[in-house]
């Protein structure tokens, strides 16, 4: 069974009126970026709990993880009402398979995600291996309205460190945005219209593609991505689309 250590909040963001990340002390086992554990309260004889992503880097003497306030939800409220110094549960084993230990060679390293999804791409680039392995690093972040595009001044300092190899591409779907393709990421890849944007096609021997954020938007890239000529990637029949569903 995995074991429950007790952590503490030590700084909170709040980006939006629902979405907001936390930083948190805790005595965990090292992971891997890319990687999530469990965040819990306990409510009563209850302890409600849910995973999360690592925004951080391994190496970061804290633990980051990024969240959507659901209203009416069970925990994210009361996650959102922690305040600095609070005391919470943190599963201390993280797991999960989006880590570059499981993303097979090429040149150019496509991260796709919806909202609170980009975390664990922050984690992977702020981590400095993919910078290593890909020549390309393409962050793409979808989301409805521009205020959800969160974290950009890390993705501004990652772009200042990683020049022209990192290209940062936002989507926002439900307003117009200034720099921002509007729409949905499989429409823009169907259409082309993103690869335009980057100015690096689909193939099977350079592109790796990890996506994640709501599972239906996961679904239907990977299918764009198959229509591209891209296949899944399974351990025993390596390929370049990888995903996590992220609720
Ligand atoms: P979202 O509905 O996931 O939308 C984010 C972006 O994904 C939008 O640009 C949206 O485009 C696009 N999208 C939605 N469905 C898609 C599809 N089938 N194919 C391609 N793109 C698609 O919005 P969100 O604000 O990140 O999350 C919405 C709600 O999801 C939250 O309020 C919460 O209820 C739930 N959620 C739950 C968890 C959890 O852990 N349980 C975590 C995160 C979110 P459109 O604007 O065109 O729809």
């Amino acid at each position: 069974m995995a074991a429950w250590v007790e952590g503490h909040v030590i700084e909170r963001i709040q980006w939006t009126d629902t979405l907001f990340s936390l930083k948190v002390e805790a005595p965990l086992l090292p992971y891997q970026a890319g990687q999530f554990t469990k965040l819990a309260l306990e409510q009563g004889e209850r302890r409600i709990q849910r995973a999360y992503s690592f925004v951080n880097p391994p190496s970061s003497p804290y633990h980051e993880f990024y969240l959507v306030e659901i209203p009416g939800g069970e925990l994210t409220p009361a996650l959102s009402a922690l305040a600095v110094g609070d005391p919470l549960l943190v599963q201390s084993q993280a797991t999960g398979f989006l880590t570059l230990d499981e993303i097979p060679a090429g040149r150019d390293l496509w991260l796709l995600s919806t909202g609170t999804a980009i975390g664990p791409f922050l984690s992977l680039l702020t981590a400095g291996e993919a910078e290593l392995r890909f020549e390309n690093l393409i962050l793409v972040h979808g989301v409805r309205k521009g205020e959800e595009l969160s974290y950009q001044p890390l993705i501004a300092a990652l772009k200042s460190q990683l020049g022209s190899r990192l290209h940062y591409v936002p989507f926002v779907s439900r307003e117009p945005w200034p720099d921002a393709m509007a729409g949905r990421i499989p429409a823009a890849i169907d259409s082309g219209a993103l690869q335009e944007r980057v100015g690096l096609g689909f193939s099977p021997e350079q592109s790796q593609v990890l996506i994640c954020g709501n599972p239906e938007m996961v679904k239907a890239t990977q299918l764009s991505l198959i229509e591209q000529g891209l296949t899944k990637n399974l351990r025993r029949t390596p390929g370049q689309i990888s995903s996590e569903n992220y609720w």
